[in-house]
């Protein structure tokens, strides 16, 4: 692919102005940046992952930054972000099974425990 950058903004939960989400296409990577707190020291944001699943619902100038929406989408088809923040929301949903599942069996030992067992 053409190196290519593209900036986007994003809504900023605690400040009017948004902030800045860097799509950077190079050699046959894409690599996402964001001026947040969590992002500008390179950590995982919600802006970036809502970036790289394509979700708009984050962004702070949509009509106005159609074109640039358009480019991100075309660089993210070439990239495994996707595909890895799949796997983390998958992640997530299994942990959240555990976590239910957890809650159950507790519920059901202290029951147990009561009645005895
Ligand atoms: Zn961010």
């Amino acid at each position: 692919m053409p190196d290519q950058s593209v900036e986007l903004s994003v809504k900023a939960s605690s400040r009017k102005r948004p902030y800045r989400i860097e799509v950077l296409g190079q050699k046959d990577k894409v690599s996402v940046f964001c001026d947040c707190p969590a992002g500008a020291l390179g950590r995982f944001c919600k802006h970036k992952a809502a970036v790289v699943a394509g979700d708009m619902s984050l962004l702070a100038l949509p009509e106005e930054e159609k074109a640039q929406w358009a480019d991100t989408r075309a660089l993210m088809s070439q990239s495994t972000l996707p595909a890895k923040l799949d796997e983390l929301r998958a992640a997530e949903k299994d942990s959240e099974v555990s976590k239910q599942q957890i809650k159950s069996l507790k519920m059901r030992l202290s029951r147990m425990m009561q009645d005895g067992a």
